[in-house]
């Protein structure tokens, strides 16, 4: 049985019960009976903060999620959350009450005996100039501690409103920027000396060869949970395979 799942991009919303439940189908289903599962990134639609998990008017949907990972951590399943660009809030909080640790973006971990590149995948796609500007800010201290620092109801509120920005300047831009650029997947790999990257973020789930001075190498992209779609990836020591569920 796979040793390691990834998946990436559920975008858990309580807006889409559907994707929410196939979600706990898998937690239950393929993840336990693996070894580890890694979350790559943009588990919720949007992550506001880990008082969330506590306050009264929180959402019970963060709740509900947050109670499936830990009794996927009770089996004895490892579970390891990296920021996506929507969830980047996820925090110590989640953590324990989940029982995942948090990775580091990019971070390398050793797994089916190969050292691999786990990303989100949105630094790689550089060429969306803007996008890069708002990471930043978004990313920065200051605007972290401004946002953390209204109530729940006005964090909502303004991601909202964040939202419906970003769905019109998404829409009115062309494909090939939303995707990753080809230098920036080399750099990547070149910089940590590895052959095997996994990443989500871009929606558009495959294996590409490619070579990297002179060595082969393999970027794998998670499939997101939109539409009545749902998958992942499982690595062993029979090597990578991208699966529906
Ligand atoms: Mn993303």
């Amino acid at each position: 049985m796979p040793g390691a799942l990834f998946v990436s991009d559920l975008h858990l919303a309580a807006e889409r019960p559907g994707t929410n439940e196939r979600f706990f189908g898998f937690l239950q289903d393929q993840a336990s009976r693996a070894e580890r599962l890694y979350i790559l990134g943009d588990l919720f639609e949007y992550w506001i903060g880990d008082d969330e998990l506590q306050a009264a008017d929180g959402d019970p949907l963060a709740r509900a999620v947050a109670d499936a990972l830990h009794a996927l951590s009770r089996l004895g399943v490892g579970i390891a959350v990296m920021h996506g660009n929507r969830d980047f809030l996820l925090g110590e909080r989640f953590c324990a009450a989940t029982g995942a640790r948090l990775l580091e973006d990019p971070a390398v971990e050793k797994i089916g005996g190969v050292r691999t590149l786990l990303m989100h995948g949105d630094t790689l796609c550089t060429d969306d100039l803007d996008y890069q500007a708002w990471r930043r800010t978004a990313r920065s201290r200051a605007w972290q501690a401004e946002f953390l620092a209204k109530s729940l109801p006005e964090r909502r509120r303004t991601v909202q409103a964040m939202r419906a920005k970003s769905r019109e300047v998404v829409g009115a831009k062309p494909a090939e920027i939303m995707d990753v650029n080809d230098g920036a997947v080399r750099e990547a790999l070149r910089t940590h000396r590895l052959t095997r990257l996994v990443h989500g973020h871009t929606h558009r789930p495959a294996r590409h060869a490619l070579e990297v001075d002179g060595r082969p190498c393999e970027r794998w992209v998670l499939p997101d949970w939109y539409d009545g779609r749902g998958g992942y990836l499982a690595v062993d020591d029979a090597g990578p395979r991208l699966l529906a569920c």
